[in-house]
């Protein structure tokens, strides 16, 4: 492949559906009912119990016979009600996917409640939302949407905070909060509906990803103080905290005190890699890498090139600017061959892509790990992440010497 040859043909991001299925199946007491034809259903079995709640989904069977013949909307509620036999059973997700017939499916022909399970559909066409980080979205408003409890009076001092993070990162936000004087925190996606209830009573909410959009206008809709960023890097976690003391009008005081304890921690582990030098390709599908690029270029790093699966959105603006004028090239909705291409011009010492653009870097030579497997299921919050991250950065920097001869043992065999 040269620098300008082959075309964008293959957008990066898992099967929208997926992300639904995160959010969806790790409630207590759900089920979902899937309805998609049998290609869905398959690659979604496999992949919410290797990537989600280890849950199986049920579904009825939807060949072309059932599509075509007028008895879908029966087989999927004869469906539902199979599965709300169960006792066990208080939540029924009807997700439906790409086929048209299913994507189209009467919300009103479909029950609200059977026996003792709540009956809500969640639309997850891939031709509409076009990555499972949007996805998730899509299931959390649908979430927030039907139960939160809007209507009642507000928690003193409440802060909802929105997004999947590593459960070191969930302590360390819990643990400043509180110092700062917030008095109780909900966490969506969560595993209790009554969560999702709980949120509709907050006085402020932290989306600590910019994929949140449609959860962030159902929220601002009903007057819940919209956060936006997230504490990664020194220079962002003092804002973050001042703006969570803002929004919930706690004592000034003790906000900034915290606010400039937390920067000054992570920039001291920040200052500890003060040798790091390289450039560094970060292209993920997850939706949370413009952060992860901060923080590298907070530690002297070169970033020339960032992507991610999302769209362009008001909540990432802030850091889409900042990286900009650090001349970081940022790509939205990007496709493999984009990185690829990226990978030829900028010649990184280091690739933190998706699988596919990781064995283009490493044919060549360059080291490079999958994205989500080592950014996401690591803390990177607070001084903490800020440590785990530039250390494997570091590593990986010091062993860009194997992966060259690595490939040099590969090519010089006969
Ligand atoms: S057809 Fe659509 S819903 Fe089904 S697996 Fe493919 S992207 Fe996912």
């Amino acid at each position: 492949m040269g620098k300008n040859e082959c075309p964008n043909l293959h957008p990066q991001s898992m099967c929208p559906a997926f992300g639904g299925l995160r959010v969806l199946t790790r409630i207590e007491g759900a089920t979902v009912c899937l309805v998609g034809d049998q290609g869905c259903l398959y690659g979604l079995t496999f992949v919410s119990h290797f990537y989600a709640a280890r849950r199986s989904i049920v579904a009825p069977e939807l060949m072309n016979v059932q599509i075509s013949g007028g008895t879908m909307i029966d087989d999927v509620r004869a469906t539902i009600k199979k599965i709300a036999e169960d006792p066990a059973v208080t939540f029924i997700p009807v997700v439906s996917t790409c086929v048209a017939e299913t994507a189209g499916i009467a919300e009103e022909l479909l029950p609200e409640k059977v026996g003792n399970a709540v009956v809500q559909l969640v639309r997850l066409p891939a031709f509409q939302i076009k990555s499972h980080p949007e996805a998730k979205d899509v299931a959390a408003s649908a979430l927030l949407g039907r139960f939160a409890d809007f209507d009642g009076p507000k928690r003193e001092k409440s802060l909802l905070v929105v997004g999947e993070i590593f459960p070191v990162d969930a302590m360390a936000i819990g643990g400043v909060l509180q110092r700062i004087g917030v008095q109780s925190v909900i966490a969506v996606p969560a595993a209790d509906l009554e969560d999702y209830a709980e949120a509709g009573k907050v006085q402020a909410c932290a989306l600590l990803h910019p994929f949140y959009e449609r959860t962030a206008s159902l929220l601002e809709e009903k007057g819940v103080r919209i956060v936006s960023g997230n504490p990664v890097g020194a220079g962002a976690i003092a804002g973050w905290i001042e703006r969570i003391g803002e929004a919930l009008e706690l004592d000034v005081e003790t906000v900034r005190k915290v606010a400039a304890e937390e920067k000054e921690k992570a920039a001291e582990v920040i200052g500890k890699f003060g040798n790091l030098s390289g450039k560094v390709i970060v292209a993920g599908y997850e939706g949370n890498e413009l952060p992860v690029v901060r923080l590298l270029l907070e530690a002297g790093l070169e970033v020339p090139y960032a992507s991610t699966s999302i769209a362009r959105t008001a909540l990432g603006e802030e850091d889409h600017r900042l990286l900009s004028m650090l001349g970081t090239e940022i790509r939205y909705r990007k496709y493999l061959e984009e990185d690829m291409r990226a990978v030829l011009e900028y010649e990184p010492d280091l690739v933190i892509g998706t699988t596919s653009l990781d064995s283009f870097a490493k044919e060549r030579g360059i080291p490079a790990i999958y994205y989500t497997n080592n950014i996401s299921s690591r803390p990177v919050f607070f001084a903490a992440g800020a440590g785990t991250v530039l250390g494997m950065v570091a590593g990986l920097l010091g062993r860009k010497d194997v992966f060259r001869k690595m490939k040099e043992y590969f090519t010089t065999l006969p």
